[in-house]
């Protein structure tokens, strides 16, 4: 029998049958994904094998299996930095809500988080929210990112979690799909969320995990059916999405305007650097590439992403 994990607390998974019905299970033994050292062998949203264990007085099940991941997300530990624990696994689309002040999203924690996105081979979608602030200077702001970000690939919407605006236009890229929403502490992921599904109310604001608290804290993500046909994976605490170890060759093809571009390089091995001949250098001196996407490149190249893991944890 297959059902698929909804929540984990570290020894029990509940997971949901085909029939729609929950059962509290466990694994026996030792279970090992190959290639995987992580903390938990499984996660919010792996499809999994099962079958019913009767013990006296309850119906528990026991895992036997588990199939293979579309994706999944990581986090590494501060402390340990060998370990690492897996967040959620098989998600559709990942949200990020960008704001253009209070507090204001940079276009280097965007494009991490678009790189990150496309590492782990998940769609990410920009949602502007807060648009019922804009004045003329915010409005121009945003809507020079849109157009920045659809022109290389990005879906984009604009939305008012407050004033409930977008919102029908957000569900919409939500049917039938499992989502996670992210972003910076105070962005409206709450809000949002609420505005989408008024019944459910998230962990996203309330657990706030911080370095210092030490292995013992692992974050539980949970995975909730929305009435409208959706699923949504809330991850307590978790604004960024962490970080991936890139090797500096495979950075360049996470920005997919570079990766387009990159046959047309002299070097087949180049990183738009100094190369000579290089096409994705050609094309910024000629505005066809975003210089600010040019300068995110080099600061996650060069490995200059304090601040990003900085944003990531502070609250
Ligand atoms: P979270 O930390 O990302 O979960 O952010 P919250 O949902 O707690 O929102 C932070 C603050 O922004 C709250 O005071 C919200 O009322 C406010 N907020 C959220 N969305 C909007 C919006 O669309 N417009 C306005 N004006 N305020 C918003
Ligand atoms: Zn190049």
């Amino acid at each position: 029998m297959t059902g698929i994990v909804y929540k984990s607390t570290g020894s029990w998974y509940t997971i949901k049958k085909e029939d729609g019905s929950f059962l509290e299970c466990r694994i026996k033994g030792k279970f090992r994904i190959k290639g995987i050292k992580s903390t938990n062998p499984i996660a919010v949203g792996d499809v999994v094998d099962y079958h019913i264990e009767n013990s006296t007085d309850e119906t528990t099940g026991v895992i036997t299996a588990i199939h293979e991941r579309k994706n999944y997300i990581v986090r590494k530990s501060v402390n340990l930095s060998k370990q690492t624990h897996i967040i959620a696994a098989n998600i559709d689309v990942v949200f990020l809500l960008v704001t253009i002040n209070n507090p204001p999203t940079t276009t280097s924690f965007i494009d991490r988080f678009l790189v990150t996105a496309e590492a782990y081979g998940i769609e990410a979608v920009l949602v502007f929210n807060k648009i019922d602030t804009f004045d003329d200077n915010a409005l121009d702001e945003q809507l020079f990112l849109q157009y920045t970000y659809e022109s290389i690939g990005y879906k984009c919407l604009r939305v008012s979690a407050k004033e409930n605006k977008g919102i029908e236009a957000l569900k919409e890229l939500m049917l039938h799909k499992v989502s996670m929403f992210s972003g910076h502490s105070g962005v409206g992921k709450s809000t949002l969320v609420n505005a989408i599904e008024p019944s459910l109310n998230l962990k996203t604001k309330q657990i706030s995990e911080s370095h210092s608290q030490g292995q013992h804290t692992t974050t539980f993500a949970e995975m909730f059916d929305l009435s409208f046909g959706a699923q949504i994976i809330d991850t307590p605490g978790i604004r960024g999405f962490g970080v991936v170890d890139m090797e500096k060759q495979e950075i360049g093809d996470y920005f997919p305007e570079f990766f387009a571009l990159k046959e047309n390089c002299k070097f087949n091995n180049c990183l738009h650097k100094e190369e000579p001949h290089c096409a994705v250098k050609e094309a910024l001196e000629k505005d066809e590439v975003s210089w600010t996407r040019y300068k995110s490149y080099l600061q996650i190249l060069e490995g200059d992403d304090e601040n990003y893991r900085a944003d990531e944890y502070a609250d």
